[in-house]
């Protein structure tokens, strides 16, 4: 049976799951590694609905072409998680700024070598932010006592050139990394010094600096260690109309699902499904598409 893909997220520390719906109903289909996972793509992206306090409603307008409509969009208000920087409320009123008060994390993020971002979670969520974006490893700089503090000290190392954005494409071939985790922490530490001046502007936001800034991993959570030391190349593939994959799921990175089809390894972006009707019918392993991998051409 097809069902149309809401999302996908990580639920806790080891599972993530595919939530969906038929056009009425509403479901949800759980995994970890070890799980068997057969996708086959059956039609073309239209906006999946809409979740507000845990309910999800379909789309009003069965919008064609994209995940989410502006309408979806502006009805789950998530607004204020992306777009405030801390210090201009103009666009935000105060249900808005409710919902990020409370505790919150200032962390830098490593996704490879050459990839690190600024981010914010709320204290909650520390641990599973890092989980459902793939960071491979973190250091958490600060701890505010809201949102807004938090995102104050995000906004000033951004300008000092930190990005506080990375997309999915440029974490999708990090199941490999040659990287030692001394390596990644020398990495995180090194650019928190070179930019913790920026808060010399605004010094009372220096109070809350950790004294001892928190290093963390998290290749155990995802499996990547086991995908590591495999001398099989990994296939990222973006599956298309009438294309499949089935295998094992050997690991789990952020956004990402590693899958072992017998013959290969595969990498499919399970957030990159949401908008799309899929068949999770279980089928014989291996991965259809309707062309070569380029891998196998050139
Ligand atoms: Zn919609």
């Amino acid at each position: 049976m097809k069902v149309h893909v809401y999302d996908f997220r990580w639920t806790d520390e080891h599972s993530v799951r595919f939530e969906a719906s038929n056009g009425e109903k509403f479901g949800r289909k759980p995994l970890q590694v070890g799980d068997n996972l057969s996708l086959s793509i059956e039609g073309v992206v239209a906006c999946a609905g809409s979740e507000r306090e845990g309910v999800w409603q379909p789309c009003p307008d069965q919008v064609q072409g994209r995940a989410k409509c502006e309408y979806c969009r502006n009805r789950e208000g998530s607004f204020v998680y992306t777009s405030f920087d801390g210090f201009n409320t103009d666009m935000f009123n105060a249900e808005d700024l409710a919902k990020i008060e409370g505790e919150h994390w200032v962390y830098l993020a490593l996704f490879d070598e050459n990839t690190q971002k600024i981010g914010v979670s709320k204290a909650s969520r520390k641990q599973m932010r890092q989980l459902e974006q793939g960071s491979v490893a973190t250091l958490y700089i600060a701890k505010a006592p809201n949102g807004t503090v938090a995102r104050q000290i995000e906004t000033l190392f951004r300008q000092s050139g930190m990005l506080d954005k990375v997309q999915s494409s440029a974490k999708k071939d990090a199941w490999q990394l040659d990287l030692s985790n001394q390596k990644a922490e020398e990495i995180l530490r090194g650019k928190f010094d070179q930019h913790r001046n920026c808060l010399e502007s605004h010094p009372h936001l220096k109070d809350f600096i950790l004294e001892n800034p928190e290093f963390t991993v998290w290749e155990d959570y995802f499996g990547t260690k086991a995908v590591k030391e495999r001398p099989h190349e990994v296939h990222e593939v973006k599956l298309d109309l009438e294309e499949s994959v089935s295998g094992t799921i050997v690991a789990i990175k952020g956004a990402f699902l590693l899958l072992d089809t017998g013959e290969d390894l595969v990498s499919v972006c399970g957030r990159d499904l949401r908008g799309y009707w899929v068949d999770f019918e279980e089928t014989s392993p291996g991965l259809r598409l309707k062309q070569a991998l380029q891998g196998a051409l050139f």
